[in-house]
């Protein structure tokens, strides 16, 4: 059984806690791991691993600290294939997704290649008599990042590259679902030369995040996960003072116009409604067709393209998408689609009964398609996460825009449309954080910044782009005079520039 410990000051450690969990490969239902669960004297080790390496590790010029991440980069690209397999035996999905995961992460990891220009500070010459101001940007100190299954090379990339490049500390928990290709990365970026204890990788489960919450040494904290648990890390990181930036779950709507072109629309919600097995924050799980003409003219062209979606293990380069992730998920979509058809939507294509022959234990579940699902349905409310897509039929425009803006959840949305004005009026009004007009997944890339609004981010800085480097650094100003510009004598009164 390969166990899989920890990585901390630069190598490898067993596990001692004596609690693991198995990890599986979802297509197979097979056990081919062990992950040790992280007690809290093994996070404090990592604690302090990381306490000896940081003053070292942001004292090196950026420079020197950006040619790790050029290093790491080409590593990235030379294992691709390797790594991209090892990400889908735990994850399930295709090979190809898998090197679409890590080249996410990988260009978050180019973006910090420009850390000398991105950390710099700001300077005044001449604010008063003889008197300079300037502001820096320092590093927090020690991060920690809280990951979930379903990127685990894009997510965990994502945090601690800006980290590390602005020369913090690094705690990585990833998931215990797939926690080999983050081992692997911290492997990886020791190769490109990062020093020993920058980065280290606890695995663990909710007590190791307990752990990162109540440890007075941490001081910022990033989270992508669940809604319930991004509420619960950023409630107990910023009740201890700590930075927080927490990341939750999503209802993508896709707002397709009369005048779309349906094609288009039809083959976008096939991608970004099932690939990946509908396990991505981004995916589109609502369709919103406005007006009945353009709802049965989009349901016809769904139907035969949904049902012609190709289902396999990662190993079968020709498949559409894989297996979810455990049991538990394909339980719990399944238990969803029971439910809608028991709400009174119409389930157009019913994948309730796929198996997969030759991989009747894995966990896969067969593409559905529901139409007329209403906004009152838990199958509309709740985050299915699987290869479920919803119709919701809007009778016009306004009530189309009035879906995604009364959801509890406001990661993504996207419009279908040739006409600018209805595309311009939707973005400007619809209280989302990420919007594609004729893109169905608007994830932006690494320049820019990534995060929802509503109960699908809490805190204020987003991942990635500028924000990134606004979140892993703390802003210092200094204001100096040198004797030359002091007048003798003491000054009472509130200092103010005349
Ligand atoms: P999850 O919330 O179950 O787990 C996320 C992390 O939290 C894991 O590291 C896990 O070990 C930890 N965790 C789980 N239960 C915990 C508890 N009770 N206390 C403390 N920590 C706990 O999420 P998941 O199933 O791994 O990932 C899927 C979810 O992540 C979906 O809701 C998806 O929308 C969301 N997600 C959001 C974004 C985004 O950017 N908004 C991106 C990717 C995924």
């Amino acid at each position: 059984m390969n166990e899989i410990g920890h990585f901390i000051d630069g190598a490898r450690v067993a596990g001692t806690s004596g609690r693991t969990a198995d990890v599986f490969n979802p297509a197979t239902g097979q056990v081919t791991a062990r992950v040790a669960l992280a007690s809290r004297e093994e996070l404090q080790q990592a604690v302090d691993a990381a306490r000896a390496a940081q003053v070292k590790w942001a004292a090196v010029n950026p420079q020197r600290r950006a040619r790790v991440f050029i290093k790491f980069v080409e590593l990235l690209n030379a294992n691709m294939q390797e790594l991209a397999e090892l990400l889908s035996s735990e994850h399930g999905k295709t090979v190809e997704d898998s090197k679409g995961d890590i080249v996410r992460g990988l260009e978050v990891c180019e973006f910090v290649i420009g850390i000398p220009h991105l950390a710099k500070g700001e300077f005044t010459e001449g604010a008063g008599p003889g008197i300079d101001m300037y502001s820096i940007r320092q590093p927090v100190g020690i991060g920690a990042g809280i990951t979930p299954f379903n990127f685990p090379g894009m997510i965990p990339m994502w945090m601690f590259a800006p980290a590390i490049a602005c020369g913090n500390a690094f705690i990585l928990k990833p998931s215990e679902r797939d926690p080999s290709l983050p081992m692997r990365l911290a492997e990886l970026m020791m190769e490109a030369g990062l020093p020993k204890g920058v980065l280290q990788v606890v695995n663990g489960d909710k007590d190791a995040v307990d752990g990162i919450l109540e440890h007075p040494e941490i001081g910022a904290v990033s989270f992508v996960g669940s809604t319930p648990i991004a509420a619960y890390v950023y409630a107990g990181a910023t009740a201890r003072g700590k930075r927080a930036q927490c990341f939750g779950g999503a209802k993508n709507h896709m707002i397709i116009m009369p005048d779309a072109d349906l094609d288009q629309a039809a083959d976008a919600l096939i991608g970004a409604g099932y690939g990946s097995a509908g396990e991505r924050c981004m995916a589109i799980s609502v369709a919103v067709p406005v007006g009945e003409a353009t709802a049965n003219a989009l349901v016809e062209k769904l139907i035969p393209k949904v049902e012609a979606l190709k289902i396999g293990p990662y190993t079968d380069s020709s498949a559409d998408f894989g297996p979810v992730v455990t049991k538990a998920s394909q339980q719990k979509i399944l238990g969803l689609v029971e439910k809608g058809v028991a709400e009174g939507a119409t389930l157009a294509v019913d994948g309730r009964g796929f198996t997969m022959q030759g991989y009747e234990d894995g966990f896969f579940v067969g593409a559905c398609l529901f139409d007329h699902v209403t906004p009152e349905m838990d199958i509309y409310k709740e985050e299915i996460f699987g290869p479920v897509l919803s119709v919701v039929r809007a009778k016009d425009y306004e009530e189309a825009l009035s879906l995604p803006t009364q959801h509890e959840y406001g990661n993504g949305v996207a419009i279908f449309t040739r006409d600018g004005d209805a595309a311009r009026d939707f973005a400007s009004r619809v209280p989302i954080g990420m919007i594609g007009i004729n893109v169905p997944i608007p994830t932006p890339l690494a320049y820019h910044s990534f995060g929802g609004w509503k109960r699908s981010s809490f805190g204020d800085l987003n991942q990635h782009g500028p924000d990134s480097i606004k979140f892993w650094t703390r802003t210092k100003t200094i204001t100096s005079r040198w004797p030359s510009g002091i007048k003798s004598g003491a000054e009472f009164s509130m200092p103010v520039m005349k």
